[in-house]
């Protein structure tokens, strides 16, 4: 079997572990948590760092820390996880939708403008599979009707757009550290920002919006988001390589396209001038042509024992969203085409290049009985 992914856990991370248990910092009050956001931050190019206990955690206190209200409207990509839309209607505000471009996956920046109303607050462009926004665009339509912008940067540590970190571009941004992702601490998330006072409002968020001067005594709601010194613990040791852990997405990520690129009715995210991805993900596009879905090859790859996920569905097609009445009559058909024709490939770090060549045999020979 050849997984979709799997973590490579093998440096310092049973070591920093063990110090928690010998020295008891098992919660969040412990010396790791910090050096984590510390090593983090910098690692980004960016001022604070506010660990969370999770991904969708870190966006809804970059919303908080943002002052994103009730009745606020953010501007997001259709192809994105449900995370970006249930953060955002946590805060009483509403998502609104654009579609993403056709070849990098990522949100069109030239659908933003035409959803600005009077009630938008922010723009949340989401970082996909490993590759960056057209960050410029965003920033210059924030700037001309003053929006914060709020990076969903939970695809692409390590990631650049015109050689500055993804995570660093916009106003604030959000992290996760899930099991999958390019460093990992188990569950974890976390918010970074050069913006003092939103640092402030992002770690009062995470801890139930206690207040320093009357400590249980609270003018704003908020939750115990906080991350565990444990899981703060793998992370450093993550943090010790995750140069390394770029280099090798990069080479594998390389590697998969010159061997696809050879295959009739598949396509795969390129990557622009201005990025540097991390390929995150090893996606590939079924041209229609195929008469090919996902759904079909995910199977038939899978009973040759080769793990693959699907792509995100559409906030606009899913029913939690519609039964609130959100996105009717909206449609977004890259979003639908891609949810339905794209998957991603084994892209684990441990993942080898005679795996690859394996993965891609079998996808082109599948292809090949349907021609
Ligand atoms: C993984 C992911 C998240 C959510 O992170 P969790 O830690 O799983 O909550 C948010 N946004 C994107 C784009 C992601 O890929």
């Amino acid at each position: 079997m050849i997984p979709v992914n799997q973590p490579l856990l093998n440096g310092r991370e049973k070591e920093l572990l063990c110090e928690c248990i010998d020295s008891g910092w098992i919660s969040s009050d412990g010396p790791f948590v910090k050096e984590f956001e510390k090593k983090f931050c910098e690692y980004i190019g960016v001022g604070y760092g506010i660990a969370v206990c999770n991904g969708t955690a870190a966006i809804e206190t970059a919303l908080f820390a943002a002052d994103i209200h009730y009745g606020d409207e953010v501007i997001m990509p259709s192809f994105t996880i449900i995370s970006c839309a249930l953060a955002v209607m946590r805060m009483g505000a509403v998502p609104v939708l654009v579609d993403v471009e056709p070849d990098t996956w990522t949100m069109d920046v030239n659908q933003i403008e035409a959803r600005i109303t009077a009630r938008t607050k922010a723009i949340m462009p989401v970082h996909m599979y490993g590759h960056p926004v057209h960050m410029t665009p965003v920033m210059e339509i924030a700037k001309k009707y003053n929006l914060i912008v709020i990076e969903d940067a939970a695809e692409v540590h390590g990631a650049e757009y015109k050689g500055q970190k993804c995570g660093s571009l916009g106003h604030i941004s959000a992290w996760s550290f899930y099991a999958n992702k390019i460093i990992t601490t188990g569950e974890g998330g976390m918010v970074l920002t050069s913006d003092p006072a939103m640092a402030v409002r992002a770690a009062s968020y995470r801890n139930l919006c206690f207040r320093p001067e009357r400590r249980f005594y609270h003018t704003e709601i908020g939750y115990n988001f906080r991350m565990t010194n444990l899981q703060a613990a793998i992370g450093l040791a993550q943090m010790d390589r995750i140069e390394e852990f770029v280099e090798i997405k990069r080479r594998l990520g390389a590697y998969y396209r010159e061997k696809l690129n050879d295959i009739e009715g598949v396509s795969f995210q390129v990557e622009k001038p201005w990025a540097k991805t991390v390929y995150w993900m090893y996606c590939i596009e079924l041209a229609k042509e195929t008469k090919l879905d996902a759904d079909t090859l995910m199977k038939e790859l899978g009973n040759r024992g080769i793990g693959t996920r699907p792509f995100f569905l559409g906030m606009h097609e899913q029913p939690a969203l519609q039964r609130v009445g959100l996105f009717k009559g909206e449609c977004y058909p890259i979003t639908e085409r891609i949810s339905r024709q794209g998957l991603y490939l084994p892209s684990g770090l441990t993942l080898t290049e005679k795996q690859i060549d394996e993965v891609v045999d079998a996808v082109g020979e599948i292809l090949l009985q349907r021609i």
